[in-house]
Parts: structure tokens; sequence; C-alpha cells
């Protein structure tokens, strides 16, 4: 079991599997170069391919409130009639963590590894896989991922397995800008990489946490942050929301915790010959 203390508040690290992907296909005007120098510092974050990563999602207990933040990729496969094993329903079950106890599911945004097992299909229909909890999002994500232009270029399926049904569902929270979630949780705006796309501030006494989301994608973009990184929907919103929000963490000696971080995911910045670094914890 991977846990974190912030104050009074547990974070507990969970998995829905991992990725890979060529290096080009995440950072197409970027020469391998300079990666390979990244190798030896992050091997954990390589493999044949390329880019290794995480797909976490996160559990906070918070004030009598469980909070999820993301839900993954969902049944891996599902769509090519190939599902494979449900890793985050497994580990949830291998933490002691019960679908039926979470208040709120935050997503930081609506790409498909972080919505994947939003909802269960089954032969009784469709429903909230988390039937206790609202779904937490802001208002500019939904409005791009529902965009009728969006959605006709082949991502209606997807998007009905996962979110659509969330407001007829009645299931769904709409938020514009910072939010309260729940005591010591609080919802906080990093657009670019999704026009909506948020982070989580966490605080309890004197300590803090940022749950980044994909504002890095992996350890290296905490050194090269104006890469363009091909899943960013608006570059320059992207990178001014990387910079502000590593040097918001930085300043404040927060613990960082990422989505595609290797597991379980949390980590500190640090400083080495004038360059800035991730140093898991
Ligand atoms: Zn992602």
């Amino acid at each position: 079991m991977a846990q974190l203390k912030i104050g009074d508040i547990t974070v507990t690290a969970l998995s829905d599997g991992r990725m890979s992907f060529a290096t080009t296909n995440l950072f197409p005007e970027t020469p391998e170069a300079v990666w390979d120098g990244y190798r030896e510092r992050f091997p954990e974050a390589f493999d044949a391919q390329g880019f290794y990563t995480n797909i976490g999602v996160f559990h906070l207990a918070s004030g009598g409130k469980q909070v999820l933040v993301d839900t993954g990729l969902g049944p891996h496969g599902a769509a090519g009639g190939r599902p494979g094993p449900p890793e985050l329903m497994e580990d949830m079950q291998a933490n002691g963590v019960s679908t039926g106890e979470i208040d709120s599911v935050f997503l930081t945004h609506l790409h498909g590894d972080h919505v994947g097992w939003n909802l269960t299909h089954d032969a009784n229909g469709s429903r909230p896989t988390f039937p206790n909890a609202k779904y937490v999002l802001q208002q500019a994500d939904w409005g791009h991922f529902t965009d009728e232009e969006f959605l006709n270029a082949g991502r209606r399926d997807a998007a009905q397995d996962t979110y659509l049904p969330l407001p007829d569902m009645r299931v769904l929270e709409l938020i514009d800008g910072e939010a309260n979630i729940a005591p010591g949780l609080d919802a906080y705006p990093t657009p670019g990489h999704t026009p909506g796309h948020q982070s989580m501030l966490i605080s309890s006494g004197n300590e803090r946490a940022l749950i980044i989301g994909d504002v890095i994608g992996s350890p290296m973009h905490v050194t090269e942050p104006d890469h363009l990184y091909r899943p960013d929907v608006n570059r320059e919103q992207a990178q001014k929301s990387r910079h502000d929000a590593l040097d918001l963490a930085e300043s404040h000696d927060m613990v960082v915790i990422g989505s595609h971080m290797t597991r379980p995911g949390w980590g500190r910045l640090i400083r080495w010959e004038g360059r800035r670094y991730w140093q898991a914890l």
C-alpha cells in the first residue's frame, strides 16, 4: 500500500495500468538526443518503445470525506473487444477503498486515460461506477469535450461510454475556477493541456501538496517544460500553466503528485546546476 500523509489528509496511490509511447509521438519536434540525457537519471520512465508511464489515480481521505482523482483508462482494450483486467477496481479493493464510499470524483480533465471507469455498463444498462459520488469537472472542459464538431470526429462512442451520460444521471457538478471540494482539498485551474484542466491543492496544517494531473506528463517535463507536447490542446496556455504550477510548487516546497509519474507518483522539485528536476519520494 502506497500512502502519503499531508497533515491530516491521507493520499493513497492507485493505478489503472501502464502505457508506452514513442518519444516522437508525444514530442514530435524534440530530437531524440534530448531524451537520451535523461535515461540514466529516470530509467523507470523509459522502455524499449520510448516513454513508459503509469496511469495514476489517487484516493484522498480528508475530514470524513473520500475523493477519487480521475478514473483511469477503464476496461483496457474494451473498444477492440479484448478487455484486460480491471486493474483500478482490483487496486481499490486491495487498498480497502470501496466504490460506494466515494463522495467526489474529481476529474482533472476528460482525456480517455482519466475517465475510463466513470461509468459501468452491463446487461442492466449504464450507471455511475461510484454511485454516491458527484463528478466534479471544470465547465471549460465540458464545453470543449461535448462540442458537436469534436464528437463528430469519431469520438462520440468513447464519450458516450465515459462522460456524456453524466448530466442525465444527475451526478455531474460543473465548476468554474477555484472551488472547495472537501476539507483541505481545492480545485486549482491549470488550463492548456485541455481548456478546463484542473489540478488539486492539498493543504492541512502547514503542509501542502499539488496533484498536478497532466501538467507534467513525465519527470523530464519538469526540466523541459517548453517542447511541443502533442496531447496539449493549447500549446502556449499549457506552457504557461506548466511554468506557473511548477513555480508555485517549488516556491512553497510542495509535494507534487502527477498522473503519469512512476507509481506511487509523488515527488519534490529540486535544483541542480541551475535547472529544475523531479525527485521521486
Ligand atoms: Zn493523461
